[in-house]
């Protein structure tokens, strides 16, 4: 893999490259914004260069479509009374001194519950911990009922990893594996299962082309409206 640069109009195209067997030249956009090219051996530079400008108009079309859903994480200090939230609803937060660290979400609070008088770091370690415990909970139960669905056009159920991520709300690799920020444990179940199924169509369909959203219909009539929601939910 090298990397070059190029300027479509003022615009900073940055990619990576590589040279391999196969007789045309493969541009892709990826989930983290990369854009890669896999180029016939023997192709130049210039030649690469050239294409990779000739496309500008269409990466620049995918980094949008990507950036759509990236999650717009406020900042949070992790004191009483201020809100957050689990499967959309929101929860007020209480903290407490008790006999045991403990998290608990009930009735619109969630009750962070600390042996030593709580502190921000502490609260924030505890409710990160149970997040995560939920998300892989909810995440795996909602993956089995998409997959289900996916599975009906061929799309084989795929490996889970759950982790913050910064830029988006999830990826797949290509050895069928889809990556979920742990974020989204915060959103819907009607937004999670979007990101999901979104992510099992680019099992099949790589790119955001025609072929990538019809498939994503057919799984998923509604999408767009989740994806709205999604959206909206991203940014209170
Ligand atoms: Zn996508």
């Amino acid at each position: 893999m090298q990397q070059d640069s190029v300027y479509w109009g003022r615009t900073r195209i940055l990619y990576t490259y590589r040279f391999s067997r196969r007789k045309t030249l493969a541009l892709s956009v990826h989930p983290d914004l990369a854009v890669t090219v896999i180029a016939p051996e023997g192709t130049s530079l210039e030649a690469i260069r050239d294409k990779v400008k000739k496309r500008g108009a269409w990466i620049r079309q995918a980094w949008r479509e990507y950036q759509l859903y990236l999650p717009h994480q406020p900042a949070r200090s992790y004191v009483n009374g201020e809100t957050h939230r689990y499967l959309g609803r929101q929860y007020r937060l209480k903290t407490q001194q008790g006999e045991a660290d403990s998290v608990k979400c009930l009735r619109g609070y969630m009750w962070v519950t600390t042996c030593q008088e709580p502190n921000p770091e502490r609260v924030q370690e505890l409710l990160e911990g149970w997040y995560r415990d939920h998300a892989r909970k909810v995440f795996y139960e909602r993956l089995e009922i998409c997959c289900s669905r996916a599975a009906l056009v061929g799309i084989a159920t795929p490996t889970l990893r759950i982790q913050k991520l910064a830029k988006r709300w999830g990826s797949c690799s290509e050895g069928g594996r889809i990556l979920l920020n742990l974020e989204l444990i915060k959103a819907p179940k009607d937004c999670i299962d979007y990101v999901i199924t979104h992510e099992l169509c680019h099992l099949r369909e790589k790119h955001h082309g025609p072929r990538f959203w019809r498939l994503l219909e057919k799984l998923m009539p509604d999408y767009e409206d989740r994806r709205k929601l999604l959206n909206l939910f991203a940014d209170v």
